[in-house]
């Protein structure tokens, strides 16, 4: 085997995203051509996690993929989809573009992230993004691209049906079955039950929580558990959570408005996501929200701030709240900070330094794993959601990624008892061969990260 597809072969080749969660770099090869999928960063994560002393910043430089391999054969690169717009999917596209240099398909919302991004660097670039309407389907080079909407943590996300003479595989991108993801429509199970008929030869499926049983929590079972804590409250209320999280967003605007409190947003990042949500039709125009900058004036109960750094990282709002060291706010004992969020392994140490300078302060701190309420909801599918989505399409294989060996390892399973003839689970740098037939060679390029 050489390092071309014929028109014979359909390949799957992970750069990054298959034995480990972020990062997600994947190409697909057809007849002497290459399509990527997703371009994204993660945490570099120190090998060392004991070093208690290991200065906070480090644990939150960004990597991603080295794509040396796409770069040696550019010429036959046809395009980049991305899924959706969360960083570990299209947060190395920009930093990779010198070596990338192909149009980039994509949807609105993800679109107006990514040239955002691109204008905001030292030298802002123009890139060539073609904006596609879910459901569309397009011809890049010899595959067709069909664009099937999913549910997930973020607006506009997307699983990609490619197809080509030889196999026609459907690559999940990150998802869960949310009946009522808050933002966008409930997930479609019929248009899913549809691929049956297609004979799906491969499924490239989210393994995040592969290992976790039953079914996914909806975006919208967050509601309740946020609007208890936030409505016994008597002072001042922050919330932490991810930017992208429009769903989440818009959750708390409207427990905002319930409860009579200003919603104010600490961050850049939250300030653009909300921007782009507004300008992409996601954000309901009657959610109104109160400049950071008035927040000194108004009564300490009538005040909702949503603040980035759930992370625990240094340069964040909520962490110059827990200093005490921004101009316009100073956080009194009493007052509620609320993780509405997870941990991101890696992160605990930054997160936990983060929650001691709360609660040396005496500012109560609830985080959603010791919480009784639920305040936060993954996007990723569980065992349960896992098992339908097999039951619909029933692909011949299932090819497990975006997840660490265990994760993979246990979709791989569900894949089996679900009655799937075949799985592949192989790593980043494997080759998996779709067509002709089933096969990996492990190892066929090194894969390693390089620094942003
Ligand atoms: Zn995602
Ligand atoms: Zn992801």
């Amino acid at each position: 085997m050489n390092h071309n597809p014929t028109e014979k072969d359909l390949w799957f080749l992970p750069l990054g995203g298959t034995g480990e969660i972020g990062m997600n770099v994947n190409l697909y090869g057809h007849n002497n051509q290459w399509l990527m999928i997703d371009c994204g960063v993660t945490f570099n994560v120190p090998l060392d996690r004991d070093q208690d002393e290991a200065p906070a910043v480090t644990r939150h430089n960004m990597v991603t993929a080295d794509i040396s391999f796409i770069a040696n054969r550019r010429d036959r690169l046809c395009g980049i989809v991305l899924t959706h717009a969360h960083e570990d999917h299209l947060g190395a596209v920009v930093s990779q573009w010198e070596q990338l240099q192909c149009p980039i398909y994509t949807t609105a919302f993800t679109a107006e992230v990514l040239r955002r991004k691109a204008h905001r660097g030292e030298i802002p670039v123009e890139l060539p993004i073609r904006i596609v309407e879910t459901g569309s389907i397009i011809d890049i080079g010899p595959f067709t691209i069909e664009w099937i909407p999913t549910t997930h943590s973020i607006p506009d996300a997307n699983a990609i049906l490619i197809s080509t003479p030889v196999a026609c595989v459907l690559h999940t991108g990150d998802w869960k079955i949310d009946a009522n993801p808050v933002v966008g429509k409930g997930f479609n199970k019929k248009l899913f039950k549809q691929l049956a008929s297609k004979n799906i030869t491969a499924m490239m499926c989210d393994s995040t929580n592969a290992n976790r049983a039953g079914h996914s929590l909806s975006e919208k079972d967050c509601e309740q558990g946020l609007g208890t804590l936030i409505s016994k409250a008597k002072g001042r209320v922050v919330v932490t959570c991810f930017a992208s999280n429009i769903g989440r967003l818009i959750t708390l605007a409207k427990i905002a408005k319930a409860s009579n409190r200003y919603l104010c947003l600490l961050g850049p990042a939250l300030e653009n996501m909300v921007s782009i949500a507004k300008r992409t039709g996601f954000w309901p125009e009657e959610l109104k929200i109160t400049p950071f900058r008035h927040i000194g004036y108004l009564p300490k109960h009538e005040v909702l701030i949503v603040a980035t750094g759930s992370q625990g990282e240094p340069r964040a709002g909520l962490y110059k709240l827990a200093l005490n060291t921004h101009r316009d706010c100073d956080l009194d004992a009493k007052d509620l900070v609320i993780f509405s969020s997870i941990v991101i392994p890696g992160n605990e140490k930054s997160v936990k330094r983060l929650t001691d300078l709360l609660k040396e302060r005496e500012i109560t701190v609830v985080e959603s794993a010791s919480c009784e309420q639920t305040i936060h909801a993954s996007g990723h599918p569980n065992e349960g959601d896992l098992t339908q989505l097999f039951n619909w399409v029933k692909p011949k294989c299932i090819v497990p990624v975006h997840g660490e060996p265990k994760h993979l390892l246990a979709c791989s399973q569900i894949g089996k008892a679900t009655g799937i003839k075949y799985q592949l689970v192989g790593l980043n740098g494997d080759l998996y061969s779709l067509a002709p037939s089933f096969s990996i060679r492990r190892k066929l390029i090194s894969a390693p990260r390089i620094a942003i």
